[in-house]
């Protein structure tokens, strides 16, 4: 069993931190030969100073200064800017990509890792739900695989392997259904902040833990698994399951259905992905089942959080409606997040900009990206109004 050298795109975010975690706990099996950090420069250098990749990335000269003088080694590069993270994601000493940057930053730096030849880990589903299509032929002309990350993927993938995809009828998502599962609709509009922040089962990042809360996450979860599984939306299928402990299933045509469980914890998808195809033996726990009790299953509240149908109805419309939405939703979420706008107003916002903008073009990625660009407009418009 071979080592397998990776290069961690956004080291210092939740994905980050757990992937390093697994690395630190798999020598021999996964070595990190270089790492991406934003504007926790500290925490990058702690976990650089651990693992010593060879290459680092930052976004400007002075947090490479603020870098090297907390590094009690020296890197072989240390790259800057937006250009700095796609020369990193083509590293030579790399084989694999873990993409964990938050929103659609991850974009470019996963077009440079296919080109380079890389395996890509991908946590990051926005740059799939921008550029599905155009990620999948990228990976498809350098032969390189795309390993889901994202647990609900990461569980498909689990009970895809070695099927034919013929007989598969439906994939089904799990959704915890988020803090707000069983509140009533008049509440959502003075939730706060503190509130939505609350997930009932993960620990995550900001804005995924807001997009948990709306069920933008899921939505968006749909648009990944349509590519990442040629699979179209309509055989899509989610399902509220508050104990995050089936994190997705598979129906076969004969109407049996496999499942992926295990605890709630990133480490199990993110070392799974890392070690394909091989299982290894790690710390994390078992299941106790008799502990478990039970498992729930239940409709989702479509009318109460309308994401899953907006993310449903942007599938459909194809072309860059997927890409629309999803830069309404982070510009939506970040004015969430710094108090400008009520909860209630994140969806608002994402089906005015659908329905202004959402029947642009799809195309290439630089017509993706002005897609992007006009939809973040519009929203900060609406945000402001
Ligand atoms: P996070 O906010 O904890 O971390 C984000 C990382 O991105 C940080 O390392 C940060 O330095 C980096 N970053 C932010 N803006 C950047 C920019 N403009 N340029 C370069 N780097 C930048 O987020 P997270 O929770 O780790 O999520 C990362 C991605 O993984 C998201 O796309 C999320 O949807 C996905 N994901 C996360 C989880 C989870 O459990 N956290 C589960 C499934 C999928
Ligand atoms: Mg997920």
């Amino acid at each position: 069993m071979s080592c397998r050298n990776i290069v961690l795109l956004g080291a210092t975010g939740s994905i980050g931190q757990s992937a390093c975690r697994v690395a630190r706990e798999l020598p021999g099996r996964v070595r990190v030969v270089g790492m991406s950090g934003f504007r926790n420069i500290g925490r990058l250098a702690v976990e650089a100073n651990r693992l010593r990749p060879a290459a680092l990335a930052v976004p400007d000269a002075a947090a490479e200064a603020e870098l090297r003088a907390k590094l009690d080694y020296q890197p072989a590069a240390v790259f800057t800017g937006p250009a700095g993270l796609e020369q990193l994601a083509r590293w030579e000493g790399a084989d694999m990509v873990l993409v964990a940057i938050v929103g659609t930053g991850g974009l470019r730096p996963t077009f440079a890792a296919l080109e380079a030849g890389k395996d890509i880990a991908l946590a990051s589903k926005e740059v799939l739900v921008v550029a599905g299509q155009l990620v999948m032929a990228a990976a498809r002309r350098s032969g390189r695989r795309i390993l889901p990350v994202d647990s609900e993927h990461n569980a498909i993938f689990q009970c895809l392997e070695g099927r034919d995809p013929g007989q598969v009828r439906r994939l089904i998502l799990t959704a915890s259904g988020g803090p707000f599962r069983a509140w009533p609709e008049d509440k959502l509009l003075a939730v706060t902040r503190q509130e939505a922040l609350r997930h009932p089962t993960w620990h995550m990042g900001e804005k995924i833990t807001i997009d948990s809360a709306t069920l933008f996450n899921k939505g968006l979860e749909m648009i990944e698994a349509r590519w990442l599984f040629d699979v179209e939306i309509a055989r899509i299928d989610v399902v509220v399951h508050p104990q995050s402990i089936v994190h997705s299933m598979v129906e076969f045509v004969d109407g049996s259905v496999l499942a992926q469980m295990s605890h709630s914890d990133m480490r199990f998808p993110i070392q799974y992905a890392l070690t394909w195809p091989d299982r290894l033996a790690g710390s994390l726990p078992p299941l106790e089942w008799a502990s478990l009790g039970r498992l729930d299953f239940e409709e989702p509240r479509y009318d109460v959080f309308p994401a899953l149908n907006l993310a449903r109805q942007a599938a459909e419309q194809g072309g860059a409606a997927p890409a629309v939405l999803n830069a309404a939703n982070e510009v939506a979420v970040v004015e969430f997040l710094a108090g400008r706008i009520a909860f209630p107003r994140i969806w608002q916002i994402v089906t005015s900009v659908l329905e202004r903008c959402g029947d642009r073009p799809g195309g290439d990625l630089e017509s993706l990206l002005a897609s992007d660009l006009a939809a973040r407009e519009l929203a900060w418009a609406e945000a402001r109004r």
